[in-house]
């Protein structure tokens, strides 16, 4: 009964820094589905230590991938980058955790694979930045943005992980 107290306290003390938590929209491409990466890409968050609050297998229509490279639309790649982000599912997740934006950024590695480092997903799945596997949000509040986009209302889950205060002291 006391470790159990005591194990709640910890987590109610992780939430002491509930204002740095965060969510990052990280979406598996798909070259990712494809290519039978989803686990291990989905693994490389889950052993870090951060939390999935939302997760689907999504066909994305063409005019959901323009909104969400609205940034990129006068690059010359453009098109085919919507071409190739509707080529096939891919898998929307949305991560939350105390600083998981910029984590995860690293995880994925350099947006051209060839120059992503060993040990980050790009830099150990993919070799070109047309076919870079995984998509990390690269703010907080594009975080925010990317799941209000690509998550419906109640596509969220609630929940708090067993493991919270093993990883949070
Ligand atoms: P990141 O995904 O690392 O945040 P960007 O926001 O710069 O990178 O670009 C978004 C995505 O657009 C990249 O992940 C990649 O799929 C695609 N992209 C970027 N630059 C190019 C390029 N030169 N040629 C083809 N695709 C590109």
């Amino acid at each position: 009964r006391g470790g159990r107290a005591a194990a709640r306290a910890r987590v109610s003390a992780g939430r002491i820094v509930a204002s740095s938590v965060e969510q990052s929209y990280i979406m598996i491409k798909p070259d990712g589905v494809q290519r039978g990466l989803v686990g291990e890409i989905i693994s490389r968050f889950e052993k870090k230590g951060f939390l999935l609050k939302g997760l689907k297998l999504f066909q994305c229509p063409k005019d959901l991938a323009q909104e969400h490279y609205k940034d990129l639309k006068d690059k010359p790649f453009f098109p085919g980058l919507i071409e190739y982000i509707t080529s096939g599912p891919v898998v929307c997740m949305a991560w939350e955790g105390v600083g998981v934006v910029a984590s995860a950024r690293k995880l994925i590695g350099a947006t051209n694979p060839l120059q992503a480092e060993p040990g980050t997903i790009r830099g150990d799945l993919a070799v070109q930045t047309g076919r870079n596997v995984v998509h990390g949000s690269d703010s907080p509040d594009n975080g925010k943005r990317e799941i209000a986009l690509w998550f419906k209302e109640g596509e969220l889950c609630e929940w708090e992980s067993v493991l919270t205060p093993w990883l949070i002291e």
